[in-house]
């Protein structure tokens, strides 16, 4: 989808580039693949720049007493979430994925307030960005959406995530990736 912008007032929040942040929500997201579950990172950035939480799909993994696990609900932004507790200043706060949240963890986002979302690669099956009421919706008008800024990390997530997305998505699904992203999907088994 097309990033947004708006006219409103916002809070402050980070101005650096999105590049180094998705980078690191990239090697969250090999670290998941190497653990057993999903490769899906996810960091939140205050306002200065700084990572303050950082997340990753956890489905693959037991429960523990740090991090939700082993449930179809341990996805990476989920693992952010829980990990912050209860947010202050949300609207400051800048969360980024490897991947296009999905429709619950793009919900829980806007539901939270989080001021502004970014991500590395588009999921044409599950994602979010064309499904919520980003702005125009009284409850959830506030998250701005940067939907993959930098194409050359669009292209690394893609190829890190098409084979789970063969695996995960019905033969629908998967014809949407081929379609969004050929290269990256060509030499999937
Ligand atoms: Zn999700």
């Amino acid at each position: 989808m097309t990033p947004k912008t708006r006219n409103t007032e916002r809070p402050a929040r980070q101005a650096q580039p999105h590049a180094a942040y998705l980078r690191e929500a990239l090697a969250l997201a090999r670290e998941a693949q190497q653990a057993g579950s999903s490769p899906v990172g996810a960091v939140l950035v205050d306002a200065q720049g700084t990572v303050i939480f950082r997340g990753r799909n956890r489905v693959g993994e037991p429960q523990t007493s740090r991090h939700v696990g082993g449930a179809s609900v341990s996805h990476a932004e989920m693992d952010v979430f829980f990990q912050a507790g209860k947010l202050k200043n949300p609207q400051s706060l800048t969360l980024y994925t490897s991947l296009e949240p999905c429709l619950m963890c793009g919900g829980a986002s806007a539901l939270l307030q989080i001021g502004r979302i970014v991500w590395a690669t588009a999921d044409a099956w599950g994602g979010s960005g064309r499904l919520i009421a980003w702005d125009g919706h009284p409850a959830m008008q506030t998250t701005e959406v940067v939907a993959c800024p930098d194409s050359e990390l669009e292209r690394e997530g893609a190829a890190l995530f098409a084979p789970e997305a063969k695996k995960a998505f019905p033969d629908e699904g998967w014809a949407l990736w081929r379609e969004r992203y050929p290269n990256e999907t060509a030499d999937v088994e």
